[in-house]
C-alpha cells in the first residue's frame, strides 16, 4: 500500500490517481495526525509526504517514520526548492524530493525505482560484485542504489546516486546537464538545469560530510561536471 499525506486536495486526487493507473492502491490522507494514526496500526510500502501538513508536519512524520522503519521508501514533494536543502540539513532520511509542480511521470518513475531497491533490500543479501561500480574508494551498488566511500555508507537519495553514478563512471569526463538529465530521468523527463545543479550541490556536500578529504566532483564553468578519480 502506498501512502499519500498531502493537505492540497487537487495534488492528494491527481498523485491518487496516477497511482491506482500503475496499479497501486494508495491511501490517501489530508493531515498528518491521521496519517500517523493509520501509520501506527500498520506501515505502508511507500509514502509521499509533503512538508506542510495540519496538525503532524511532513518532517515530523518522516523522523516518527524513520524511528519505526530505517527501510522504508519516503518521497518528499515540496513546494520550493529551497525547502530540499532546509530537508537535507535535517538529515531526516528522505529517499528522494521532487519540486512542486512536478510531473506525475517523475514520481510515478520514483516509485517505481524505491519499491524495486525496496524488494531488492529487503530480500536475502546476494553478494553481485561484478555489478558494482568503482571510482577509487567510492563503491556503487546500481542494484540496491546504495554507496560507500572507503567503506562508509554515503545516504544519497535515489536522483543523487543516479547522477553520482552517471559522473563516477566516467571519470574525468565532463558531462553537460543535459547529460547528466538524460541518466537520472528516465523516459525523458526534463527538468532545470537549477534542479540538477541543486542535486549535484547536495551530493559536493554529503560526501564531504563522511570524509573531508573528499574533493571529486568538479564543477567545469559553462560544460559540467565531472568526477576526479583521486
Ligand atoms: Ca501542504
Amino acid at each position: 500500500m502506498v501512502a499519500v499525506v498531502e493537505d492540497e486536495e487537487t495534488i492528494r486526487e491527481a498523485v491518487a490517481v496516477a497511482l491506482r493507473k500503475e496499479g497501486h492502491r494508495p491511501e490517501t490522507y489530508g493531515d498528518g495526525l491521521d496519517a500517523w494514526t493509520a501509520f501506527e496500526v500498520s506501515l505502508p510500502t511507500l509514502v509521499i509526504l509533503d512538508i506542510g501538513l495540519p496538525r503532524v508536519d511532513g518532517l515530523d512524520l518522516c523522523r516518527r517514520l524513520r524511528r519505526r522503519s530505517e527501510t522504508l521508501p519516503i518521497i518528499f514533494v515540496t513546494s520550493r526548492e529551497e525547502e530540499f536543502d532546509r530537508v537535507l540539513g535535517l538529515e531526516i532520511g528522505a529517499d528522494d524530493y521532487l519540486c512542486k509542480p512536478f510531473s506525475m511521470r517523475e514520481l510515478m518513475a520514483r516509485v517505481k525505482i524505491l519499491l524495486r531497491r525496496a524488494a531488492l533490500t529487503g530480500g536475502i543479501a546476494i553478494e553481485e560484485p561484478e555489478q558494482l561500480v568503482r571510482a577509487g574508494a567510492l563503491v556503487l551498488d546500481p542494484l540496491r542504489l546504495s554507496v560507500t566511500w572507503k567503506g562508509a555508507r554515503i545516504p544519497l537519495t535515489v536522483t543523487e546516486f543516479l547522477l553520482l553514478q552517471a559522473l563516477a563512471s566516467r571519470p574525468g569526463v565532463v558531462k553537460t546537464r543535459a547529460q547528466l538529465m538524460d541518466d537520472a530521468y528516465p523516459d525523458q523527463i526534463a527538468v532545470s538545469d537549477r534542479t540538477i545543479d541543486s542535486h549535484v550541490k547536495r551530493i559536493r556536500r554529503k560526501l564531504p560530510a563522511a570524509d573531508p578529504e573528499f574533493d571529486g566532483i568538479e564543477a567545469v564553468y559553462g560544460a559540467g561536471y565531472r568526477f576526479l578519480q583521486s
